[in-house]
């Protein structure tokens, strides 16, 4: 978390794209914790000092944060008055000087399927800056729900096809936030023990997986990732297993080992180029992590093998990375690795100058990836209103293309 003393000034921004040479920009440190602070995102060792600032003698630090743990974690209690297995005194105590506040759902989108999407504002919000807010979607599908997840508001890499990648302010998400964002998932999912089927089993899970593939780059906003999923996957509260936790990474190498050694969920690689003149222009953080020393880091993931492939991600960009000599030189640069392919098709943003490759174009690339023995990896979209695609902010009364739909769909693709 940051202190806000030392809080910068907002730098001044080169062109956020092109330059050549330019790789990134600078993150704006703006998160101010508010006067009352939110429980929400403790581990249990920090809820047990937070309770020790407020009188609860040390000894029983333990016994009680457990208590409130259960309640924040596996009941997803929003008021301290729910909380029935603690004291009447404690409580009242509890609510002088805390919240269980989530991030604030300013808009929700909720489409005929069951896809639903909301936009949620954060605090640290400065005059003349716009608000920071982020987006969290759920795609429900046949016996599982995803949520893809922010890490940042805005992202300090220029992606050139990616919109995040054009807003100028940056900051990194707290681990409150992070969790924050699954907490309000389940709330408005009704997906809490003791609101959801008989027995709250992990099969009647709403939300089972999760994708950090909303806003942001995680790997930049390490520690913060790493506390909040670590948090999401303890057995006895959130419990969403690792398995079913995948980071994308626009290929941040030495955080890469990191996020294994440290994390242990699934992988996925924004790889959308198997050239480095390329990918040097569509994730300019290539100029620093070229594509050898990311397949290197991919090679030697821990954990990575057969049961546990690592996704790479492929947007396709109409004229640009989709030609049929591409497709195979892809199978040629994974040769060795335990991966699965994910085309996700172009979502167009105002002002951008790409395309979404031709459907037909989609289909042979991907023909020649199923050939050389991948699943299939473009699926067809479903439902007539899904909403926008991770990372990609509409109005709330925005309607999207078939396309956007897809590209949402092939993002949450992960088994
Ligand atoms: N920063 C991380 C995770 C967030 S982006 C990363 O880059 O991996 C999640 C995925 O969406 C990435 O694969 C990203 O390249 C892709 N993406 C971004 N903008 C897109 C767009 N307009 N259309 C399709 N995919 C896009
Ligand atoms: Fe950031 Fe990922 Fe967008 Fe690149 S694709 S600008 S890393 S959010």
């Amino acid at each position: 978390m940051t202190d806000p003393s030392q809080t910068a000034d907002p730098p001044q921004m080169a062109p956020h794209r092109a330059s050549a040479g330019f790789v990134e920009k600078t993150p704006l440190e703006r998160y101010v914790p508010p006067a009352k602070p939110s429980l929400v995102g403790l581990s249990r060792v920090q809820l047990a000092e937070a309770l020790g600032t407020v009188g609860v003698p040390a000894a029983q630090g333990k016994m009680r944060a457990q208590q409130i743990w259960h309640w924040l974690y596996v009941r997803g209690a929003t008021r301290f008055d729910e909380m029935s297995s603690v004291s009447k005194e404690l409580r009242a105590v509890l609510d002088r000087h805390f919240t269980l506040a989530r991030p604030e759902v300013v808009a929700e989108q909720v489409s005929v399927d069951g896809t639903r999407k909301w936009l949620l504002r954060l605090p640290g919000e400065h005059a003349g800056e716009p608000p920071h807010e982020v987006e969290c979607v759920y795609i429900p599908e046949a016996g599982r729900g995803t949520l893809c997840v922010s890490s940042q508001v805005g992202c300090t890499l220029t992606c050139s096809f990616c919109h995040t990648g054009t807003q100028r302010l940056v900051r990194n998400l707290t681990p409150g936030e992070i969790v924050g964002q699954i907490m309000v998932a389940r709330d408005r999912l009704g997906d809490w023990l003791g609101t959801r089927g008989a027995d709250g089993g992990p099969g009647d899970r709403l939300v089972s997986n999760i994708v950090m593939m909303g806003m942001g780059e995680p790997l930049y906003n390490f520690e913060a990732v790493r506390d909040a999923l670590l948090l999401v996957a303890d057995g006895e509260g959130i419990a969403i297993s690792k398995r079913r936790i995948t980071l994308s990474t626009s290929g941040v190498v030495p955080n890469i080992a990191r996020a294994g050694a440290e994390i242990g969920c699934m992988l996925a690689v924004s790889l959308h180029a198997v050239r480095d003149d390329l990918r040097n222009d569509l994730v300019p953080l290539n100029r620093k992590y070229p594509i050898e020393e990311l397949l290197d880091a991919c090679r030697t993931y821990p954990g990575a093998s057969n049961a546990r492939r690592i996704t790479f991600e492929y947007v396709m960009l109409k004229g640009v990375n989709d030609s049929l000599a591409d497709a195979k030189a892809l199978i040629k640069l994974l040769k060795g690795i335990p991966a699965k392919i994910n085309l996700i098709p172009f979502n167009p943003w105002p002002g951008t100058a790409y395309e979404c490759s031709d459907w037909g174009q989609i289909e042979k690339f991907s023909e020649i990836i199923f050939n050389a023995g991948y699943a299939s990896p473009v699926r067809t979209p479903r439902g007539r209103d899904i909403l926008a695609a991770c990372g990609q902010l509409k109005s709330a009364t925005e309607k999207l293309s078939a396309r956007e739909r897809l590209a949402l769909r092939a993002m949450a693709m992960t088994d």
